[in-house]
């Protein structure tokens, strides 16, 4: 714990107050109801008023900015506005920054401005601290102390409580953007700027943290790899694909210089795709930047590609897929169709056909149309409904009789029957159709069916409840059914 002010200098830019009052969110016309004079408080300048009452909207004649007319007679109780505002200074090798608390108090003819400290910087090649203005509880008193932090980064400040609570805006005092120690003196600060023309504070001091820390910040953005700097000084986005206390392009990005310049060519690179690249590389030994977009890593199903390399090498596989620009997930999803109709894998144009789009599509109707087969194949073998059909004057029931059969119940009725066709497929259920013995055709009401005879579900269009009637129906079935069943049992 650190009591005394970790550096000497500061006093807060003579700039500084109007910069706040610039960039702050509301901006007032203070106006004296006597002489006809406003004043803006963004830029301080006087103006004359033409026809502005109380709390209208308006706009500076100076600056421009959007402004609330406020008269000076009338009381402004409690207006103000609460930020944050960071700015730079320079020592010698060190640069150091000050994050200060500010209250713009609009309540006075002229606004003032309030500061609180909150953290100092302290950045050189050496050290790259944070400390806090904190209150400690020491020697039996609570005490205002600068403390060391763990981090060095921009923190969040959240005011108000539940719902109403925000973050406290921080903004950078631009002007300070040179006010930087010779440690820094190679670094190119216009990379942190936003397309407003500001410096978002996090991206400054992410950036001068990164940049006095490793040298490979300044070799990555002279080399044109900003996406990289960016990442890694503004997000904090670490990798194991690279060196960050490397001393040259080759030993950061572990690359050969072959492989430097494809990675320079795909828009200059970032650290998902060197990720990415090196990862792929693994399996695909030749792999290029250039078609890195064919293989994504979460895509590769390592067994397939097993599989698959036990009739051609991988090479040949890689050339294959990049000469047709397919995907490799279509090409193991074509590979395991091929696999599931039982074809000559040994024959190339079966395993590489020269219209792969074509043959993919082909094969991929083959394999529905086999699975199609082997449903309906253990759909007729499903007996749990055998002999359980049943009428009396108004209904009847009786089991599904087809896949078609059972997907044109769930369309009409608008239930989700269709997709029970793999559960009756596997004897896991049985499904049964109440209809009107004047209307067999037209499905009505649905049953599903346990194979120990138990009604798991009986629903009607859009799986509402059947009336008392069908009920009954029903309930005299089950009756019916238990007769059957001790019939069954003593056969
Ligand atoms: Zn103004």
């Amino acid at each position: 714990m650190q009591k005394e002010k970790p550096y000497k200098i500061l006093k807060p830019p003579k700039g500084l107050e109007r910069y706040i009052l610039m960039h702050a969110d509301k901006g007032y016309l203070i106006t004296d109801n006597k002489t006809r004079i406003g004043t803006c408080s963004c830029c301080g300048r006087p103006q004359k008023i033409y026809g502005l009452k109380h709390n209208d909207t308006a706009c500076c004649a100076h600056c421009n900015r959007t402004v609330i007319v406020k008269e000076s007679r009338y009381g402004r109780k409690k207006l103000e506005e609460r930020g944050r505002i960071l700015y730079l200074k320079k020592y010698s090798a060190t640069t150091y920054a000050e994050l200060l608390h500010y209250t713009i108090d609009y309540t006075t003819t002229i606004p003032t401005v309030l500061y609180a400290e909150s953290d100092v910087y302290k950045l050189n090649k050496e050290v790259q601290e944070r400390y806090e203005y904190v209150r400690l509880y020491v020697n039996g008193t609570w005490q205002w102390c600068w403390e060391k932090a763990r981090t060095v980064k921009i923190t969040d400040v959240f005011r108000g409580f539940g719902w109403k609570g925000h973050y406290i805006k921080t903004i950078f005092y631009n002007p300070s953007i040179s006010e930087t120690g010779t440690d820094l003196r190679y670094a190119d600060f216009s990379i942190c700027m936003d397309e407003l023309g500001q410096y978002p504070p996090d991206y400054v001091i992410g950036y001068i943290n990164n940049f006095l820390k490793y040298p490979s910040i300044e070799i990555l953005q002279k080399s044109g790899f900003l996406h990289i700097v960016k990442q890694k000084s503004f997000y904090n986005v670490g990798s194991r694909a690279i060196n960050w206390r490397g001393r040259n392009l080759k030993k950061i990005l572990k690359l050969d210089a072959g492989e430097l310049t494809e990675f320079r060519k795909i828009n200059m690179g970032e650290i998902y795709t060197l990720e990415e690249y090196k990862k792929i590389k693994k399996i695909f030994l030749m792999l290029s930047f250039k078609y890195i977009h064919l293989f994504r890593w979460d895509s590769i199903n390592k067994n397939q590609i097993e599989e698959i390399i036990k009739y051609m090498t991988i090479e040949t596989l890689y050339k294959y897929v990049c000469k047709n620009k397919i995907p490799i997930t279509d090409y193991q999803d074509y590979f395991s169709d091929l696999q599931k109709l039982q074809l000559n894998l040994a024959n190339r144009r079966i395993l590489r056909p020269k219209d792969f789009v074509k043959a993919h599509a082909e094969r991929a109707k083959q394999v529905v149309a086999l699975q199609n087969e082997i449903t309906l194949k253990k759909f007729l073998e499903n007996d749990i409904a055998a002999g359980l059909e049943y009428n009396d004057n108004k209904y009847l029931i009786r089991p599904a009789a087809s896949p078609e059969e059972l997907q044109k119940e769930g369309d009409v009725l608008g239930h989700c029957v269709g997709t029970y066709i793999n559960k009756m497929a596997d004897k896991r259920c049985a499904i049964l159709f109440v209809r009107l013995s004047a209307e067999p055709n037209n499905p009505l009401y649905t049953i599903e069916l346990s194979p120990d005879y138990k009604i798991k579900q009986f629903r009607g269009r859009y799986n509402s409840t059947p009336p008392e009637d069908a009920k009954k129906f029903v309930s005299d079935w089950t009756e019916w059914l238990a007769k059957t069943k001790r019939i069954k049992k003593g056969a």
